[in-house]
């Protein structure tokens, strides 16, 4: 059971919901997708499926997932994996604290728990990157435990049923479905089933985005958005924080078949991927120029090239970008200074061995 929540006040027709179960089960009996990590529902394919759908859809990890297990099939391989491996099994589904903190984690289970994920909800939430909807998803999943899961597709499927009109973005309305849903969990089989039900009609019944499939749900019956004729006004969502911008200027630098990469700082931001070497701001051709030849380098071309935004948790990177040719006969490995030391990479280590983000894959097609 999850802690008393003695302070937060009571769900609005929370006791209702136990009459969900039945129907939703059924529902989910013979409409549930078949997905990899639900055919053999393992602690550690449970986990590392949790970690890989955060932020990112469902089809989208799949093809992940299935090279992840077959690269790193247990807690044992992902313990000793060489950092710079898994980031390149990382590379695309981004935000890559996930990765790091998967790797830190299962250490953590190899040095107290023997290899063997646990099970129990709080030491689950004590492990690195483990938050409370993952421990129980984990635990309610792989183990039984009478525990809700609440994600961003059960807290609209519960906002709905309910005409809850508190924020979803903030941590108390997420404990408060989760306590007015704990009367609907019982140990054992149920409570597995419950979880994955009510995500699965989150994810393709009460969906995001667009109006949800009323006709098509289970608890139609049941529901006093569908009733009252409103469930796009569900979830409320506070407006965020304004995201920082900033500017900077990507170097696309060639070399002969070779390109400039640039390993990142161990912490922060995309901590220890590869990048395209970058200037903070917006530069001109002149300060480019200017900036390369004062680390040694003989340029024989330079153009603009493309512009990209990219958008992280907190801040937007507004980038512009100049494709520089050095001349073929400097040799640039020579010429750097400490701070800026490059990795020239052929092309074909750049695709088979590097982890470059996503915030620097736009400008990769002009490197062809
Ligand atoms: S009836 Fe409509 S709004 Fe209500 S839970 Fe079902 S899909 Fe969501």
């Amino acid at each position: 059971m999850l802690d008393k929540e003695r302070l937060i006040p009571a769900l609005p027709h929370a006791a209702q919901l136990p009459a969900i179960v039945e129907p939703l089960l059924r529902w989910y009996r013979y409409r549930a997708r078949t997905l990899p990590w639900r055919e053999t529902p393992t602690p550690y394919r449970i986990w590392l499926s949790e970690i890989m759908l955060q932020q990112t859809r469902v089809a989208a990890v799949i093809p992940y997932f299935t090279r992840f297990l077959e690269a790193l099939p247990d807690v044992r391989a992902l313990a000793s994996v060489d950092d710079d491996r898994l980031m390149k099994l990382w590379q695309g589904l981004g935000y890559y604290s996930r990765a790091r903190n998967l790797k830190k984690a299962a250490i953590l289970i190899m040095e107290e728990y023997d290899g063997n994920i646990p099970l129990d909800f709080h030491a689950l939430l004590s492990l690195p990157g483990i938050g409370r909807y993952t421990a129980a998803a984990i635990s309610s999943i792989a183990g039984g435990a009478p525990i809700p899961a609440v994600d961003g597709n059960v807290l609209r499927v519960v906002t709905r049923l309910t005409l809850c009109r508190e924020d979803v973005l903030k941590d108390s309305t997420k404990r408060l479905i989760e306590t007015a849903l704990q009367p609907c969990y019982t140990a054992g089989p149920s409570s597995s089933m419950l979880n994955q039900a009510l995500m699965e009609l989150g994810a393709t019944v009460c969906v995001p985005n667009g109006l949800p499939h009323c006709a098509r749900c289970p608890l139609m019956r049941l529901c006093l958005a569908y009733d009252a004729a409103c469930p796009q006004d569900f979830p409320v969502k506070h407006a965020k924080k304004h995201r920082r911008q900033i500017k900077r200027t990507v170097l696309l630098i060639r070399w002969q078949d070779r390109i400039a990469l640039k390993k990142r700082p161990a912490k922060g931001l995309l901590a220890g991927l590869y990048e395209l070497p970058n200037l903070p701001g917006h530069s001109t051709q002149d300060e480019v120029v200017s900036f390369l030849h004062g680390q040694g380098y003989e340029i024989s071309a330079i153009r603009p090239d493309r512009s990209a935004r990219h958008i992280f948790t907190h801040v937007e990177w507004d980038m512009i970008s100049f494709a520089i040719m050095l001349a073929p006969q400097s040799d640039p490995s020579s010429k750097t200074t400490a701070q800026n030391r490059y990795l020239w990479v052929s092309r074909q280590a750049l695709a088979g061995s590097y982890s470059i983000p996503a915030a620097f894959q736009y400008f990769l097609p002009a490197l062809s």
